[in-house]
């Protein structure tokens, strides 16, 4: 089996990018950052307090996800359907809030390494390449300018008809690329073995095709 780890901060285009080139190599796509939104809205909807480390991991076994893999990844908590649910912008502070925490990273950790174990996959996160699959085939470690990034962000969650503002998001995106890179497990950092890219000022077209190129030489895959 094949693994691309690509990991790097919020809005960076990861998650676009990876399902668009999984797409075209047939691999898998595997967003795992809907897994820690997923967490999230359980936490939300149970009114278990995100700052409470002790709380969340006691709730931890009440939790049952499970994805589905059609082009789209579906998400599903303890059966429901909560694809779309989980993309609420609230969801975004409060799933860096418990990824933050010990035993949610450690819950998660055998559901993201079995994707690998099974299928040819695209992952993309904050610690694929650090922790999740260290011996991923390739590793990238894919960034642009908070500004932009920003920017991606607030036209992705206008589109979606949600009621945002350029600012809140920036500062959002800001103090979660704060809380990753500075919690004590699997911080989001570069690994040394991993590409780094960066898009800032990239059209998404040319984001992908640069990567898609990359990934191709470096994997001998044929086009
Ligand atoms: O990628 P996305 O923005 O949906 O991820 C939501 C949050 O989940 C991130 O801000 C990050 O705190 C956390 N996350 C993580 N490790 C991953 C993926 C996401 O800590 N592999």
């Amino acid at each position: 089996m094949l693994s691309i780890a690509i990991d790097g901060p919020s809005g960076a285009g990861k998650s676009t990018i990876s399902r668009l080139i999984a797409e075209k190599l047939g691999f898998i796509y595997v967003d795992t950052g809907a897994l820690y939104r997923t967490i999230a809205l359980y936490m939300l909807e149970n009114t278990v307090d995100t700052a409470d480390a002790v709380s969340v991991t006691e709730n931890l076994s009440r939790i049952s996800i499970e994805t589905k893999h059609d082009g789209l990844q579906r998400m599903f908590l303890n059966g429901r359907d909560v694809t779309e649910a989980i993309r609420r912008p609230e969801l975004s502070l409060l799933a860096s809030a418990v990824s933050a925490i010990p035993s949610v990273r450690e819950f998660l950790l055998d559901t993201q390494r079995s994707f690998a174990q099974k299928n040819n996959v695209i992952m993309d996160g904050r610690d694929i390449g650090t922790t999740v699959l260290p011996n991923a085939n390739l590793k990238i470690f894919l960034t642009a300018a908070a500004e932009d990034r920003a920017k991606r962000r607030y036209l992705e969650q206008k589109e979606k008809g949600f009621d945002v503002d350029y600012d809140s998001i920036l500062s959002d995106i800001n103090k979660r690329d704060y809380n990753d890179s500075h919690r004590a497990v699997s911080p989001l950092t570069r690994a040394a073995d991993a590409i780094l890219v960066d898009t800032t000022g990239n059209e998404l077209e040319q984001s992908v095709s640069l990567l898609y190129n990359l990934i191709i030489e470096k994997l001998g895959l044929t086009k």
